[in-house]
């Protein structure tokens, strides 16, 4: 098999890079309640370190990359990081997650840089919610404007994600169905994954078997074929509506055995597994000045001890980083 493939014949070709660890929410399932120790600045990759990894990872067979943090429109001078990446020949899609806060002012530029498509973290549709959730001030409607904004420069498609909560944004799962019907949002719901230091608890956790059969109050759903996207969710609409509903199985139904990413974080860690604390250190061979060849060889390295799966289901989940640190 030509690329990269791991020990277990999986075909890696997807890159998630987190360009920071901070972040202008403080969303309840992601971020500690004290926040987290923040790198110092000068541990995080520069865009030229960043560049040199996802070359390199080109040259091997990763031909997707996602940009995530932290927040990445927090960082600045990300356009000039998405003007570098598209200039890779081996990267044929790059992608942007958000919180969608400081989008409205970005997306045209973001499009123009050479970004193909973005999803949009919101979790509700109200404000008082909304402030809980991220415990922030900051308004939903600018994430609504950020979203608008997206669509209209065609960074498409504009795909919403909602990590559904009980008792905190489960009885939203209708509100945020019937904007697929009538705004053509596509929207993924996303099932409650525990991490490091988090408030959400477990008792909050709502399978997708459950959201689906809430769902179906409104309507058949059906099966979207052939799949919408090419990652972990199943798509599905009601009959007649413009946009998509997807949902992501990370706890209830992993898909572990499909999986083709890597994750690099913003201190130049690469991590094989979101779910799993192995990594191993980029940065610091970087700054050795390690060659392009040596680059290439810790990153198999990384590829080689990807696990099978995720041991969420034993009860193991990552110690060393909360979710916000590695890019979700
Ligand atoms: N700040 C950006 C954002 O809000 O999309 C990018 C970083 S965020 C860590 C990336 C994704 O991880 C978001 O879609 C978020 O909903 C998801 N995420 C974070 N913590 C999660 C958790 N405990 N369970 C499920 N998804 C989670």
């Amino acid at each position: 098999m030509s690329g990269l493939s791991d020990s277990f014949q999986r075909p890696i070709n997807y890159l998630r890079i987190s360009v920071t660890d901070r972040c202008n929410l403080r969303c309840i399932y992601c971020m500690p309640v004290e926040g987290i120790r923040l790198i110092p600045h000068g541990d995080i990759l520069t865009y030229e370190e960043i560049l040199t990894v996802a070359k390199a990872a080109g040259e091997l067979g990763i031909n997707k990359i996602r940009i995530t943090g932290g927040e990445p429109l927090a960082r600045s001078g990300l356009l000039k990081l998405i003007q570098m990446l598209a200039q890779i020949d081996a990267i044929d899609d790059i992608s942007l997650t958000t919180n969608g806060v400081l989008l409205s002012h970005y997306a045209a530029e973001l499009k123009s840089a050479g970004l193909q498509r973005i999803n949009i973290s919101l979790d509700t549709l109200k404000q008082d919610k909304f402030e809980f959730i991220t415990r922030s001030k900051d308004s939903l409607g600018n994430v609504l404007e950020g979203i608008e904004a997206a669509r209209s420069v065609g960074l498409n498609p504009v795909k919403i994600n909602v990590v559904v909560m009980s008792g905190i944004n489960d009885d939203e799962l209708l509100d945020f169905a019937a904007k697929t019907i009538n705004n053509e949002w596509h929207v993924r719901f996303i099932e409650l994954m525990p991490s490091a230091g988090a408030s959400t608890i477990a008792s909050q956790f709502v399978p997708v078997s459950e959201m689906r059969k809430r769902l179906e109050l409104l309507g058949k759903l059906e099966a979207c074929l052939p799949s919408v996207g090419n990652g972990p969710a199943k798509y599905f609409r009601f009959p007649h509506a413009s946009g998509t509903i997807g949902f992501i199985t990370p706890v209830s139904e992993h898909f572990c055995f499909h999986c083709n990413r890597l994750r690099l974080t913003a201190d130049g860690k690469l991590r094989p597994c979101l779910l799993a604390d192995y990594e191993i250190d980029l940065k610091s061979p970087l700054r050795n000045g390690i060659s392009s060849d040596g680059l290439k060889q810790l990153i198999e390295e990384a590829v080689a001890n990807k696990p099978l799966r995720h041991r969420m289901a034993e009860g193991y989940t990552p110690k060393d980083r909360p979710m916000t640190q590695v890019g979700g």
